[in-house]
């Protein structure tokens, strides 16, 4: 009896073990008036030089918390050609059942991979890859714009390109005076790229943040110690045309390693929204220390150092908002006249929020003074 019991144990707990998946999600708020959609806009198969096949980039999509992929396989480069029947759509069309079953967004997209310049571009939104493949890039492009296409520079700064320096070539002007460029990745795999980020603002480009990912994603990040570079995009609705639009009008950010990397209008609704006073007011007085306690409900740490001598009043000059802890924060009083003041103003800038090249965005944590 015990031992069908145990045998029976066993069997549900492999099935169970078997069954069980877990998605992590992602915890970046939305911000008012768009949802924040993480995205990875650069994923590769076995259909180009990738070694995992379509449907398991959608499972590592759904388990990491992402809301929208694009699997951008190589047009000109596709080792595995002999095992493979050639078609550019193939790796789209096989993973697009599961993904509409678990709620990941699949973008169809490719990789235009060219010698620099002008470099490997990725066209996103396609609706025909086969007809991409042309000699000409600029011919290229042209025919994935016509298929409604946004159209990216990938890794701009990969040295195996551009081993000196990262350059913008005539090819690049080209292209995005024809309108066939409309984005940049100034993160991919694991290489920052800060000019990609200065292009972005001077040339109306949008900022991206993608994985590029060959091999299974755990390999290259490790979801207990780190996360896959994301795009976020701060759309109106959690639909692919609404995914579009929002790349179109700029409006991302991107989020790698511990940094979160885009325009202070995005940033700072996304820090209000994750850090929170959670403790009363103060009512500091002189030779008195009290504790402010923070909430940060993200993943990101933010972590803070002071800008400001306040008058009447001392605090932490840095900290780190440790991502889904709360945080104490001590102000001291330092004279009298911390009495009369309603509010307490803890002037920081988080140096891992970074808002432009050499810039990190400022903060002020006001503190009720009761
Ligand atoms: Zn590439
Ligand atoms: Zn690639």
């Amino acid at each position: 009896m015990i031992r069908s019991f145990l045998s029976l144990l066993f069997v549900f707990l492999f099935v169970v073990s078997v069954k069980a998946q877990y998605r992590k999600e992602i915890q970046i708020p939305d911000i008012p008036g768009y949802v924040t959609l993480k995205c990875d806009f650069h994923i590769h198969t076995v259909f180009s030089d990738g070694s995992v096949w379509p449907t398991i980039r959608v499972r590592e999509a759904w388990e990491q918390g992402l809301d929208a992929i694009a699997i951008t396989d190589h047009i000109e480069y596709r080792p595995h050609a002999d095992d493979m029947k050639k078609d550019l759509n193939r790796s789209y069309e096989i993973a697009k059942p599961l993904a509409d079953q678990s709620g990941i967004i699949l973008i169809r997209g490719t990789e235009i991979t060219r010698k620099m310049p002008p470099g490997h571009l990725n066209a996103i939104f396609i609706t025909d890859a086969n007809k991409i493949e042309v000699d000409d890039w600029f011919e290229a492009c042209k025919e994935a714009k016509n298929q409604g296409a946004f159209i990216f520079w990938n890794h701009p700064g990969w040295k195996a390109q551009q081993p000196e320096k990262t350059l913008w070539w005539e090819e690049h002007t080209r292209l995005h005076d024809a309108g066939l460029m409309n984005g940049i990745e100034a993160y991919n795999s694991d290489e920052y790229y800060p000019e990609a980020l200065q292009w972005s603002r001077e040339k109306s480009l949008t900022i991206l943040a993608n994985s590029d990912i060959h091999d299974p994603i755990g390999y290259n990040y490790n979801p207990a110690v780190t996360h896959r570079p994301v795009t976020l995009v701060f759309a109106a609705e959690r639909s692919v045309d609404a995914i579009k639009k929002a790349l179109e009008n700029r409006q991302t950010a991107i989020y790698f390693e511990d940094k979160l990397v885009g325009e202070q209008k995005f940033l700072e609704p996304i820090f209000k929204a994750s850090a929170k006073i959670v403790s009363a007011p103060v009512s500091l007085e002189n030779k008195k220390t009290k504790y402010v306690m923070v909430h940060n409900s993200s993943d990101v740490d933010f972590v803070l150092k002071s800008t400001q001598n306040s008058v009447g009043y001392g605090y932490k000059k840095e900290v780190t908002l440790k991502a889904n802890r709360t945080t104490l924060i001590d102000v001291s009083g330092k004279s009298d006249e911390v009495k009369n003041q309603s509010v307490l103003k803890l002037e920081y800038e988080v140096t891992n929020l970074i808002i432009a090249p050499e810039e990190c965005m400022k903060v002020v944590i006001e503190v009720a003074n009761k």
